[in-house]
């Protein structure tokens, strides 16, 4: 199961979205909040509170 590149939150099948760049390198991200965060305001996810993924 893939997990988000942000947030590192497993990702179900089925959601989510892909991201390819150029380069090859892929990120995946469980909602738009992350990908957003990652790649629009590139943030650190060790910042956000709601990245830490508890159970
Ligand atoms: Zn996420």
């Amino acid at each position: 199961m893939a997990k988000c590149s942000f947030c590192s939150k497993e990702i179900e099948k089925g959601t989510g979205k892909i991201y390819v760049y150029k380069t090859g390198k892929i990120l995946n991200f469980c909602s738009m909040k992350c990908e957003k965060n990652a790649l629009k305001l590139k943030r650190k996810p060790i910042k956000f509170k709601w990245t830490k993924g508890e159970k």
